[in-house]
C-alpha cells in the first residue's frame, strides 16, 4: 500500500521539532493564540507564487527576503543551471579558475563602466560586508596608514548579522543583543526623507545629514578607513528612503578626506531601485561595492565585492601578508555564478529596467487607495520597492498583518510597523491587483 502524501501539518510538526528558523522567536510558531506566527510549509514555487502541500498558494510579495527577481522555477535559469550541473558543479577558486567566475566578473565590471575592475567572491551578504571592511582597512595598512582602522555607518544601517557585519549594523535589536562581542562603528545621521521639516525637500535633509558627515570626517579621517552605506534605501531599517544628493555629497567628502566609500547594494542592487545599481542615480561610483541577494536570481547563495583597480593594486606584491587574506570554501561556486549569468541575460534580453517602469507605476496605483486610510503614513517608492508606515502601538501588529496577508494568499512580511512590497520583476497586472487587495484587507484586520 502506498503511504499517504505528507500534508502541511506533518511538515509543520517535523520542522518545529528539528529546524531552528532564522530571525524567529520559535515559541511564536508554537503558540495557539491570536498572535501566533504561522509557519508555512512550501511544496513548490512557480513564477510569483508559492504553493503549500494542500493546494493553497501565496503570492510572493517580498521576493522571498528580497532575493527572487524573475520568479520561482524560472525556466531560463533552470536550464542554465542544468547545463552547468552537467559540466562543472564546483572547483576551488584558489589556484583554479572557471568560465562562470571569469565571465561574471567581466560582466559586472562592464556594468560599472570598467571602474570596479576586480571581483572578489563569497557566499552571503554578511561576508561581502566583512570582505569590504577588511579590504579597506588592509589597503590603508599596506599604504602605511594602519591607524585607519575605524568605520562609519549611517544610523539605522543594516549590513548583515555576523559579528564583523554587526559592528556596522545599527538596527537596535540586532546590535544590542550582541554588543559586547563587537567593536561598534561610529554612526552618522541617516538622511531619511521623512525627517523633512515644513518647506524642506528630501535633498535639504540630505545636505543637513552630509554636514554631520563632514564634521565627523574632518575630525577623525586619520582613523577612518571607510564609510559604508545602503544607497537610496535602507532596507532592514524599514525601507527608509533618501535623496541621491546625499550620495553625491558623501562621495565628494570621502574623496576629500581620503576615506573609502563602500556601497552595500546587497538589497538595492540588481535593478531594485530602477537603475541596475542604486548609486547610478547619483552619478557616482563607490570604491567598493557589495552585491548578493538578487544577483543569483534568488537561486543560490552568492556574494561579490567589486573594487577599484587602485585598491587591487594596493595588495599586488611579492609578500603573502600584503595580499588579501580571506577565503570561503564555496568561493566562486560555478552553479551560483551560472545562475547570476542567467540572471544578467534576462536583464538584457527582456529590457527589464525599462519594463519595470510600468510595473512600478502599477504597483503604486494599487497601493495609493490604501494610503487614504487614516492610519497610513509616508507612502513611498523607489523603483520596485514600495512602503508605508502604519500608526499602531500594538507590539503584535506586524505578526497580525503578516498572518492576515497569508490568509489573503499573499506573503507580505512587515518590518515593525512598516509594510512594504518588493515583488519579483515578473509580476503581472492581476498579481499586482491581488497584492493591493491583500494589503488593504490585512491592514484592516491588523488595525481592527
Ligand atoms: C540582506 C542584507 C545583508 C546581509 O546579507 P545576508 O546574505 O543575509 O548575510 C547585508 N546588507 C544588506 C543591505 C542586506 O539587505
Amino acid at each position: 500500500m502506498k503511504a499517504a502524501p505528507l500534508d502541511n501539518a506533518d511538515w509543520l510538526a517535523r520542522s518545529l521539532a528539528a529546524v531552528w528558523h532564522p530571525c524567529t522567536q520559535m515559541q511564536h510558531h508554537a503558540a495557539q493564540d491570536a498572535d501566533a506566527l504561522p509557519l508555512v510549509p512550501i511544496a513548490r514555487g512557480e513564477g510569483a507564487w508559492l504553493h503549500d502541500f494542500e493546494g493553497n498558494r501565496y503570492l510572493d510579495g517580498i521576493s522571498s527576503w528580497w532575493v527572487n527577481l524573475f520568479g520561482h522555477a524560472n525556466p531560463r535559469i533552470n536550464a542554465a543551471l542544468k547545463a552547468q550541473l552537467e559540466t562543472l558543479e564546483h572547483v576551488m577558486l584558489a589556484g583554479f579558475t572557471h568560465q562562470p567566475a571569469v565571465e561574471l566578473a567581466e560582466r559586472l565590471r562592464a556594468l560599472t563602466d570598467g571602474v570596479l575592475g576586480h571581483a572578489f567572491y563569497a557566499s552571503d551578504g554578511a561576508s561581502a560586508t566583512e570582505i569590504a571592511l577588511k579590504m579597506s582597512f588592509h589597503y590603508w595598512k599596506n599604504r602605511g596608514k594602519a591607524q585607519k582602522n575605524r568605520f562609519l555607518c549611517l544610523s539605522g544601517s543594516y549590513h548583515g548579522e555576523t559579528l564583523g557585519a554587526l559592528a556596522v549594523t545599527d538596527v537596535a535589536c540586532f546590535r544590542e543583543a550582541y554588543a559586547p562581542l563587537t567593536r561598534a562603528a561610529a554612526t552618522v545621521p541617516c538622511p531619511d526623507a521623512r525627517l523633512a521639516k515644513a518647506n524642506e525637500t528630501a535633498a535639504d535633509v540630505a545636505r543637513r545629514a552630509a554636514q554631520c558627515l563632514e564634521t565627523k570626517l574632518a575630525a577623525e579621517n586619520e582613523n577612518i578607513a571607510a564609510l559604508i552605506l545602503e544607497p537610496l534605501v535602507q532596507g532592514a531599517a524599514g525601507m527608509v528612503m533618501y535623496d541621491p544628493e546625499y550620495l553625491r555629497l558623501a562621495r565628494a567628502l570621502c574623496d576629500r578626506y581620503r576615506v573609502h566609500l563602500v556601497c552595500d547594494e546587497i538589497a538595492v542592487g540588481c535593478g531594485r531601485t530602477g537603475t541596475f545599481f542604486a548609486h547610478e542615480q547619483a552619478n557616482i561610483r563607490p570604491d567598493l561595492l557589495c552585491l548578493s541577494k538578487g544577483i543569483s536570481g534568488g537561486y543560490l547563495p552568492l556574494s561579490i565585492v567589486l573594487c577599484r583597480d587602485e585598491i587591487f593594486q594596493g595588495f599586488y606584491d611579492e609578500e603573502v601578508a600584503r595580499g588579501f587574506l580571506h577565503s570561503h570554501s564555496y568561493t566562486g561556486n560555478p552553479l551560483a555564478c551560472r545562475a547570476a549569468l542567467a540572471t544578467l541575460d534576462i536583464f538584457e534580453q527582456d529590457d527589464v529596467l525599462h519594463t519595470n517602469l510600468d510595473r512600478a507605476r502599477k504597483l503604486y496605483a494599487a497601493l495609493a487607495p490604501v494610503a487614504e486610510h487614516p492610519k497610513v503614513r509616508h507612502l513611498r517608492q523607489r523603483g520596485m520597492i514600495l512602503a508605508f508606515d502604519a500608526a499602531s502601538d500594538d507590539p503584535a501588529f506586524s505578526r497580525r498583518f503578516y498572518r492576515a496577508a497569508l490568509e489573503n494568499a499573499a506573503l507580505i512580511r512587515p518590518l515593525g510597523n512598516t509594510i512594504y512590497l518588493m515583488p519579483p520583476y515578473i509580476i503581472g497586472d492581476k498579481e499586482i491587483a491581488h497584492l493591493g487587495e491583500a494589503v488593504r484587507k490585512a491592514l484592516a484586520t491588523a488595525l481592527a
